[in-house]
């Protein structure tokens, strides 16, 4: 079957559109954190030359990053640079002609104002527009308990559902650090933690999936950030046992669970492949698109490193100031992490297969 949807923000049926095509058609949508125009831009740049759909998605100190450091209310940060980056890409989404997909990151018990305060405004904007702000926020409270996790994903889908908002929920621990949220202490392959329980995805698909959409960030040993091989041993069939499980228990067709993969950045190619045959539409990339970015500026700072220490060269008058322009080193961080974006939609299958027409 083939789809068609209007280039730009997506959310509610038109998001669910995305992800079925997805799943049937065998691919995943790279899910790529950003922290300013810089980085959305480039994202979006890649999306359009790869012809692909993409999720843009921002934790809760890219928010605060976004709405400026120096802004004194860190908690309002957060909430106002987020929707600042949502206003910018619903603005230019639709002229770079794909799907976007609006998704914020782990949010910790800490930061569930920060998402409750982020569906207000969604709330806000769907009584304006028809459409939420954001398509879809995540709930990570895979560090409490898990009757707490699960009634408090129950309790924000409610919210959300009703305007056309998903919600992306994890059980079990994704190991490392990101963005202050996790650590790193729990890496190790034979970490039980790091392995979600197939019974709790269950338990999962039978709370939210009559409330809402939902998304599941199952673990299956995969960790943030990138370590020396060997302290990560991915098990995808995890995902598997977990899809079967709540298909035979529940009745419904083939893998009904929207699974998504977190830590993808370093991955082994053959388990991404395995994953998303086992339902996987969405894959999280930060640690390699963050270092993309910082090797091309890297690299010309060192080529040019005159430039960064005088305005005039102080031996023949040479000026710089073609060469400190901040547009010069931030356009080749763009170019280079869009380099890394286009080996991620050959890795997860996406390229050429924007729904966007
Ligand atoms: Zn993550």
């Amino acid at each position: 079957m083939s789809y068609s949807l209007k280039p730009g923000v997506v959310a509610g049926e038109d998001y669910k559109t995305l992800l079925k095509a997805a799943k049937q058609g065998g691919y995943a949508l790279p899910a790529v954190n950003a922290v300013g125009t810089n980085s959305v831009n480039a994202v979006m740049e890649a999306a359009a030359k790869n012809k692909a759909d993409i999720i843009i998605q921002f934790s809760n100190s890219a928010g605060q990053f976004y709405a400026g450091k120096g802004l004194e209310d860190s908690f309002e940060a957060k909430v106002f640079g987020s929707i600042s980056a949502a206003q910018h890409i619903h603005l230019l989404a639709e002229k770079y002609g794909i799907c976007v997909v609006l998704h914020t990151d782990h949010a910790n018990k800490g930061l569930i104002p920060w998402v409750d305060a982020l569906v207000d405004h969604s709330e806000k904007h769907f009584e304006k527009t028809g459409e939420p702000l954001y398509s879809s926020h995540m709930l990570d409270l895979s560090a409490e308990d898990i009757d707490f996790n699960l009634s408090e994903c129950e309790r924000m889908l409610k919210r959300m559902a009703p305007i056309g908002m998903s919600l992306e929920i994890e059980l079990g621990v994704t190991g490392g650090e990101e963005d202050g949220v996790g650590s790193d202490d729990d890496i190790g392959a034979d970490n039980p933690l790091l392995y979600t329980q197939p019974e709790d995805c269950l338990r999962a698909y039978e709370l939210l999936s009559p409330i809402g959409h939902f998304s599941l960030a199952a673990s299956f040993g995969n960790v943030h950030g990138v370590y020396k091989p060997g302290n990560v041993k991915l098990r995808p069939e995890i995902l598997k046992n977990s899809q079967e499980l709540v298909q035979q228990s529940c009745s419904t067709g083939s893998k009904p669970l929207d699974l998504v993969f977190h830590g993808g950045s370093g991955s082994e190619k053959s388990k991404i492949t395995e994953a998303i045959s086992y339902g996987v539409f969405k894959m999280n990339i930060d640690t390699d698109t963050q270092f993309a970015f910082a090797k091309a500026v890297g690299k010309y700072v060192e080529e040019n490193s005159k430039a960064f220490k005088y305005q005039i060269d102080p031996e023949d008058g040479t000026p710089y100031k073609k060469q400190y322009d901040p547009r010069k080193l931030l356009r080749l961080g763009e170019e280079s992490m869009i380099e890394r974006l286009d080996e991620a939609f050959s890795d997860l299958g996406s390229a050429g297969k924007s729904l966007a027409q």
